[in-house]
C-alpha cells in the first residue's frame, strides 16, 4: 500500500503535486510480485524487444531507462540495435521474425526513426498483439472505439495518474495541448472515453488563452518550454505537463510550474511527473500482452 503523501490526500487550498516517481515505483512493485509469482509456476518472464536505429542521443536514453525497467520487474529485456542507414525491408524482415517468436510478448520500435525508412509499414507490420507502444492502427480502432486494445503508454500513464488521484474526468472540460499520434490525439481520446468534454488544441489554435481559461484539466504536450503559464488558467482541477524540453543539462516542461502553483489543485512536476509514469505503462503493456498469451493458451 502508499502511503498518505502518496495517495492523493489534498489538503484544501493547496496545490498537490502528482508524484508519477512514486506511483510507479508502486506499480512497478506490483509487477515485479506479478512475475515471481509467474516463475515460482515455472513459467517464463514476459519480454520486451525494442528496436533501436540510429544512435539518436536521446533515443539511446530513452531504451536504456526502458531496458533498466525491464531489468527491475523481472522481465526479459532485448535491444536489437540497427545502424541509420538500414533499409526497411531489413527492419520489416527482424519484425517478421520477432512478430513469430513466441518468447516475445512486446514489440516496441523507439520513434524517431531515420526519415528514409516507410515508418507507417514498419509499424502496420508488428503484430497487434505485441504493439505495446499502442501504435499499430487496429489498436488505435479499438482506442476510437473505446474497446480493449493496447493504448499509447504516456497517455494511458497520464489516465492511471487522473485516477490515482481520484481526479474527477466525467463531465469535466479538458483542453489538450498537442495532437501527435503519440499524445496529444489518444489522450483526448482516453479522456473523452472517460466522459470528458474534450477540446483538442495546436499550432493553428486562435485564442488558446481564452479556452485553456474555461479549462478544467488541461495536458500539455507541444515541446516549448515553460509555455503554458499564469495568464492561460482561471483555476482549473489539474494541469498534465507531458513536455520534456532540455535546457542547459536540466529537464524543463512545458509548463510554468511555479506561477500555476496557486491557480490548480493537482500538477505534474518534471521530471517525476509523466516521464516515469511512460516507462511503467509500458511494463504494464507488456504484461497485458503476456497474460492475453496465457489465456490464449
Ligand atoms: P510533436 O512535436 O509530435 O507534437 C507537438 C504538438 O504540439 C503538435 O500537435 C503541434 O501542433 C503542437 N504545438 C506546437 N507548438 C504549439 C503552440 N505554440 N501552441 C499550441 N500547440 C502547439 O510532439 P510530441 O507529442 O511527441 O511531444 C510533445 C512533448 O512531450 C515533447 O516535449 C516531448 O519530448 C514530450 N514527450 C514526453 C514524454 C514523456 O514520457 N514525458 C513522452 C512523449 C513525448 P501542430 O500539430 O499544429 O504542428
Amino acid at each position: 500500500m502508499m502511503d498518505q503523501s502518496q495517495s492523493g490526500m489534498r489538503t484544501e487550498g493547496t496545490m498537490e503535486k502528482m508524484d508519477g516517481k512514486a506511483l510507479s515505483l508502486h506499480i512497478e512493485s506490483e509487477i515485479q510480485s506479478k512475475v515471481s509469482q509467474f516463475t515460482l509456476k515455472g513459467l517464463r518472464a514476459p519480454k520486451l524487444v525494442v528496436l533501436l536505429v540510429g544512435d539518436n542521443p536521446a533515443s539511446v536514453t530513452y531504451v536504456r531507462n526502458k531496458e533498466k525497467a525491464c531489468l527491475r520487474v523481472g522481465f526479459g529485456s532485448e535491444v536489437i540495435r540497427m545502424s541509420a542507414d538500414v533499409q526497411t525491408e531489413d527492419v520489416l524482415k527482424v519484425i517478421n521474425q520477432l512478430n513469430q517468436d513466441i518468447t516475445v510478448d512486446g514489440i516496441l520500435v523507439q520513434l524517431p526513426i531515420p526519415k528514409h525508412l516507410d515508418v507507417n509499414r514498419i509499424i502496420e507490420s508488428l503484430d497487434p498483439k505485441k504493439d505495446v507502444d499502442g501504435l499499430h492502427s487496429i489498436n488505435i480502432a479499438k482506442l476510437y472505439a473505446n474497446q480493449e486494445g493496447f493504448v499509447p503508454c504516456t497517455p494511458r500513464g497520464i489516465m492511471t495518474l487522473l485516477k490515482h488521484y481520484e481526479i474527477e474526468i466525467s463531465g469535466k472540460h479538458a483542453v489538450v495541448i498537442g495532437r501527435s499520434a503519440l499524445v496529444g490525439r489518444p489522450v483526448a481520446q482516453l479522456l473523452l472515453n472517460e466522459n470528458a468534454t474534450v477540446t483538442v488544441c495546436h499550432s493553428k489554435t486562435r485564442n488558446l488563452e481564452k479556452i485553456t481559461q474555461m479549462a478544467d484539466i488541461v495536458v500539455v504536450a507541444i515541446g516549448q518550454e515553460r509555455f503554458l503559464k499564469s495568464n492561460f488558467i482561471t483555476h482549473a482541477d489539474a494541469i498534465i505537463d507531458v513536455g520534456i524540453n532540455r535546457i542547459n543539462d536540466k529537464l524543463v516542461g512545458d509548463v510554468d510550474y511555479e506561477s500555476l502553483i496557486d491557480k490548480v489543485d493537482y500538477m505534474t512536476p518534471v521530471p517525476g511527473g509523466v516521464g516515469p509514469m511512460t516507462i511503467v505503462s509500458l511494463l504494464e503493456n507488456t504484461l497485458n500482452a503476456y497474460e492475453l498469451k496465457l489465456k490464449e493458451l
